[in-house]
């Protein structure tokens, strides 16, 4: 049986995805985004081995609490590099009637990333940038790859939340932000955009593993900074 490397697991969330879920940190990741809080999901050994029904006898145990609208959130890492274990998660979770959510930045796509979505009631799309040039430069892929991803959510009709990592001096700009609503708008299968404030408590993972945190020297964003954008949108 298929087994999947997974780094973590948060057996009540509040943040990834509609209502209370449990969330998968999948181990493995093929970006590396300046703002990334979790480099220690980035190598591909060092996780822990489940089968995808090690897994939903785990999720089945918080059920009584996730209510009308929460479920699992499957995250990383990347969670598309082990799509069919992924698949099999959620294909079990919907048999036990249990909702569904993906949390990727949408940069890996084949047949296998397609049954997955076939399994997948909503997903969090991570936008990382707004211009090709960064998001080669600091996440380590071209635009085109989430903005084709987000295309094929949209012709699937899969509902999306566009997400997006506010750092000062790289994505805190008005026209930015403008940017990422017009993907929004163009896309109809997206209901909703988050903007997320960079964080930079994840400097002591960057030291304790001797890597350098790419955006370490940047502050993060002001409460007020992040109301005035969020008014935005
Ligand atoms: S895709 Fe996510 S896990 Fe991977 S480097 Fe970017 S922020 Fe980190």
């Amino acid at each position: 049986m298929i087994k999947g490397n997974v780094h973590s697991i948060q057996s009540l969330g509040t943040v990834d995805g509609p209502g209370i879920r449990f969330v998968l940190f999948m181990q493995g990741c093929n970006l590396r985004c300046g703002f990334c809080h979790n480099p220690d999901t980035w190598g591909f050994v060092g996780g822990t081995e489940y089968t995808p029904q090690e897994i939903v006898d785990k999720v089945k145990r918080y059920k009584e609490y996730f209510g009308a609208t929460g479920g699992i959130t499957i995250s990383g890492g990347e969670p598309l590099l082990q799509s069919d274990f992924c698949r099999e998660v959620f294909e079990l979770c919907h048999k036990e009637g249990i909702n569904t959510c993906l949390d990727t930045s949408g940069s890996i796509f084949n047949d296998s990333v397609k049954e997955l979505l076939s399994h997948t009631d909503r997903v969090l799309l991570d936008v990382k940038f707004t211009n090709d040039a960064d998001y080669r430069e600091y996440a380590g892929c071209s635009i085109d790859k989430p903005l084709e991803f987000l295309k094929y959510l949209d012709s699937r009709k899969i509902p999306t939340t566009l997400r997006h990592v506010i750092v000062p001096t790289v994505t805190d700009g008005e026209e930015n932000v403008k940017k990422i609503k017009e993907i929004a708008n163009a896309n109809s299968c997206v209901d909703k955009i988050e903007l997320l404030p960079f964080r930079k408590i994840c400097q002591t993972k960057y030291d304790n593993m001797n890597l350098e945190f790419r955006f370490g020297d940047l502050p993060e964003p002001t409460q007020d900074k992040m109301q005035e954008l969020n008014n935005l949108i």
